[in-house]
């Protein structure tokens, strides 16, 4: 089973994908994450996915494909994958088919999350993230930068590209070069429209309900 979930930053895709891990038992693939981990290492790369990540701009495509298909071809995505936050633009889409039919796969369901503007921008910039476990917190539960997880030992601390200004550019960038690719998948007869609520287990019930059938 290998799924894409394709929305706009902030519409729950890591959510969704995490319910899924435990459902299905097949890995998420989350580009943010991996570049991330890039950034982790502190090398002359990091740096640089470092300063393009706090602008809200797109990491080069060549680098985000070479991550991508290292784990895509492992052994651990041989019964299949959750692919979360890629591809974001044509060309990735485009190169991900290549990479697919290489290796006689092929995208089972896209997984379209829509949410309105003003909720993604109050849901990103509100998130607080465990630095030591998946947990994700929320100003508006009263939780702030530095308090102690309540799940793990873990502290929590916002994500540099989740304050407002730079939500803002990751929704138009969203908007610019990531919309294409709903048409892609649409004319594959392969894309699922769901609507994002507040409530992430009425949205996996539903999606469950689209796999299971
Ligand atoms: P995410 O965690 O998916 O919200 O991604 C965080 C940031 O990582 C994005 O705003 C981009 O700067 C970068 N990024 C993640 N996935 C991609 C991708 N497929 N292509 C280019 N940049 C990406």
């Amino acid at each position: 089973m290998n799924i894409l979930f394709l929305g706009a930053p902030g519409c729950g895709k890591g959510t969704q994908s995490k319910i899924l891990i435990e459902r299905y038992g097949i890995p998420q693939i989350s580009t943010g994450d991996l570049l991330r981990e890039e950034m982790g290492s502190k090398s002359d790369l990091g740096a640089k996915i470092k300063d393009i990540m706090a602008k809200g701009e797109f990491v080069d495509d060549e680098l985000v494909l070479s991550l991508v298909s290292k784990k895509i071809e492992s052994e651990e995505c041989k019964k299949g994958f959750i692919l979360d936050g890629f591809p974001r633009n044509l060309t990735q889409a485009k190169s991900l088919d290549v990479l697919l039919s290489r290796i006689s796969k092929s995208i089972d369901y896209v997984m379209l999350i829509d949410v309105p503007d003003e909720v993604l921008i109050e849901r990103c910039t509100g998130r607080l993230l465990c630095d030591t476990c998946d947990y994700i917190g929320n100003k508006d539960r009263g939780e702030n930068v530095g308090d102690p997880c309540p799940v793990a030992e873990g502290t929590l601390y916002q994500r540099d590209d989740d304050k407002e200004d730079t939500v803002r550019n990751r929704l138009k960038v969203f908007k610019e070069q990531t919309s294409p690719i709903i048409d892609f998948y649409q004319d594959k007869g392969i894309l699922q429209r769901l609507v994002g609520g507040n409530d992430p287990k009425l949205l996996s019930n539903k999606i469950i309900e689209i796999l299971d059938k």
